[in-house]
């Protein structure tokens, strides 16, 4: 097949996650080394619209492989959501001759790109940025690793006060949709009980743990408690426990937004890489419309459409592993 591109637009989108960096490095790099000119758009599809382009160079990526964030910024556009927004974003990248698209961002980035697609002939090629791991069609999206590596390390630092104090913590990770933070962070610092939205712990089965752990002496609890739980957050779900289980002196930590930030890890970075090189080849082999991903450790290349219908679910697999360790 004939490469047709010529200029390659590239920019982030939807919630930021550590590893946006690096693939948008990969991205640049990859595209000037085969011959392409490279711009960057920034603050995702409202800089798009607003004609926010500017050409990048080699040196544009120099020094970001290992920072959080992304120095193209992010946001949420209304705006692409209509027509009249999206004939815009068309009308700037025309100008700038851009040819092929490499969208990093999640489902909802991917929708609007398909959305586009539908209306005017430029091809998208995504990458999957999100910390929530949620993503059909790839076995890792980018920021994930990070974000599981900065919830494990907070809980064991909740850990060493929890057992200083003989406390029962009950610490909320982000997650609104899917419990794949939680049920990492909460098996690899071997947390007595996880909730999740995909499983349906009740507030019963949760004290009977609870009571379980205390007839063992254990000398700390810690729940770890996805934002989406449908018990609620945290702080609804220590409130609920606290009437009925009061042998523990209880506290609540919310790990917050430091999950999203930080210096992406090593897998994250890697992962940055492979992808956003593979993203420049793709659009160059002629693709549309695809995310690009890593299945069972090789490439794959998802169709918009499925990438943004599916939703990954926390395997059952793993549920009962946690289930059996932590007794
Ligand atoms: P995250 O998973 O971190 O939330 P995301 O890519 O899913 O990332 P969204 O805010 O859902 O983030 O989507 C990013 C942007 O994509 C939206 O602000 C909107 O501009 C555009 N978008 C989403 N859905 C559509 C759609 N159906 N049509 C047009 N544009 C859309």
């Amino acid at each position: 097949m004939t490469d047709n591109i010529k200029s390659i637009g590239v920019f982030t989108s939807g919630g930021d996650a550590p590893g946006m960096n690096a693939a948008v490095r990969a991205v640049v790099r990859t595209a000037i080394y085969y011959g392409k000119k490279v711009y960057g758009i920034h603050r995702g599809y409202e800089g798009m619209i607003d004609g926010e382009i500017e050409e990048m160079t080699s040196g544009s990526v120099s020094g970001i492989i290992h920072r959080g964030g992304t120095i193209l910024k992010t946001a949420r556009s209304p705006r692409f959501m209509t027509q009249e927004g999206r004939a815009e974003a068309y009308q700037q990248l025309k100008k700038h001759d851009i040819n092929g698209i490499v969208a990093l961002g999640g489902d909802g980035t991917f929708k609007g790109a398909l959305q586009f697609n539908s209306e005017f002939d430029i091809p998208f090629i995504g990458i999957p940025c999100t910390i929530d791991n949620d993503l059909f069609g790839t076995d890792f999206t980018i920021g994930y690793d990070t974000a599981i590596n900065t919830a494990m390390e907070a809980i064991d630092k909740i850990r060493d006060t929890a057992a200083a104090h003989n406390r029962l913590f009950f610490v909320e990770v982000m997650g609104r949709d899917a419990g794949f933070i939680a049920m990492r962070a909460g098996i690899s610092t071997g947390a007595e009980a996880i909730l999740i939205p995909e499983s349906k712990l009740s507030i019963d089965q949760l004290i009977d743990k609870l009571e379980k752990g205390w007839e063992r002496q254990k000398t700390s609890c810690i729940v770890v408690v996805a934002e989406g739980d449908e018990e609620g957050g945290a702080f609804q779900v220590a409130e609920k426990v606290k009437q009925r289980f009061n042998y523990y002196d209880t506290r609540v930590s919310v790990i917050g937004h430091i999950q999203r930030g930080g210096n992406p890890s090593c897998q994250d970075r890697v992962l940055a890489s492979r992808l956003g090189f593979a993203a420049v080849e793709a659009l160059m082999q002629g693709r549309r419309n695809e995310m690009v991903g890593v299945l069972h450790r090789d490439l794959s290349y998802t169709p918009f459409e499925k990438a943004a219908k599916h939703h990954l679910e926390v395997s059952p697999y793993l549920m009962m592993l946690q289930e059996i360790l932590s007794t």
